[in-house]
């Protein structure tokens, strides 16, 4: 499969000018390993571990780092966007840079411990942009005005950055749907919202199994591409043997995680997958005729 990657070239030694480092777009061929082992990641904005794991890597973003950042848009929020000055705008255009770079830097680190990990499958949720719903958001104790702060920071361009980071390493990243995957049990399946007491305590009022959230979020993220009547019901795969998630309701959503959950494949399916390391075959070979891992 062909894609279209930009290169950036530094042309500073040819023409011993700063200035001259341009980019052009290069098609290259995509090329994946066999399948191996896959990783289910929680993409985490609202506190200091940015990306968790389901085998328990993560990355952390320093508080420090973005720290600047999101006291000035505190203050410019409070202080009206149409009114803010041209050196005020110039301003928050620079720090906005240097946490754009600096979330980058972290995904490629990640990106790089997957592959060192051996990891051939990254399963991400599909980031959106926050609906009208969500007014504000809360990124490391400050709150903020959603829609403005992720227009800002790109960060709704977050994922196809991330995919993108993964691709050249030769990754592949299965996307699905981001609802529920902070509510649902993993052992007994039920849906509710009350089952994340907290933000970092996952307790099911159903059957009390309790996990670290977002850890558990990253395995039922995981479980959705491990697991075949998720698989199968949820996504489509794309012309790279990646699964893509099919446009259904949330209503829907909750209907079919519910009504396809069967606790026993399910704690079979977990179990296999993490006594081994390395899931035997290709889970995406029963039912995805076209993923590439199988071929
Ligand atoms: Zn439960």
């Amino acid at each position: 499969m062909l894609s279209k990657q930009l290169l950036l070239i530094d042309r500073r030694e040819k023409t011993n000018s700063r200035k001259l480092v341009f980019a052009v777009a290069k098609e290259e061929k995509l090329t994946f390993k066999e399948y191996g082992k896959a990783l289910g990641v929680d993409v985490n904005l609202t506190a200091e571990k940015f990306l968790v794991s389901s085998d328990g890597i993560y990355t952390e973003i320093e508080r420090e780092v973005v720290k600047e950042l999101l006291s000035y848009l505190t203050k410019l929020d409070e202080k009206g966007y149409q009114n803010i000055t041209v050196k005020e705008k110039k301003k928050l255009q620079k720090l906005i840079r240097k946490v754009s770079w600096y979330i980058d830097c972290k995904i490629a680190e990640f990106i790089k411990k997957c592959k060192e990990e051996g990891i051939t499958d990254i399963v991400l949720e599909d980031l959106r942009p926050f609906t009208g719903k969500r007014r504000e958001i809360e990124l490391f104790g400050y709150r903020l005005k959603a829609n403005r702060f992720l227009r800002l920071l790109h960060l709704a361009g977050l994922k196809e950055r991330f995919i993108q980071i993964a691709h050249n390493r030769g990754i592949r990243v299965h996307l699905t749907h981001a609802g529920y995957s902070s509510q649902q049990c993993l052992k007994c399946g039920s849906i509710d919202k009350s089952n994340r007491p907290s933000q970092s305590l996952f307790i099911c009022r159903e059957c009390g199994f309790e996990e670290e959230a977002d850890r558990k979020s990253a395995v039922t993220l995981l479980l959705r591409f491990l697991y075949e009547p998720y698989r199968r019901i949820l996504h489509t795969v794309n012309e790279v043997g990646e699964l893509r998630p099919n446009k259904i309701s949330l209503k829907t959503l909750k209907h079919l995680l519910i009504k396809h959950f069967n606790p026993e494949n399910v704690s079979q399916v977990l179990e296999s997958f993490s006594s081994s390391s390395f899931s035997p075959e290709c889970p995406a070979e029963c039912s995805l005729v076209e993923h590439s891992g199988c071929l």
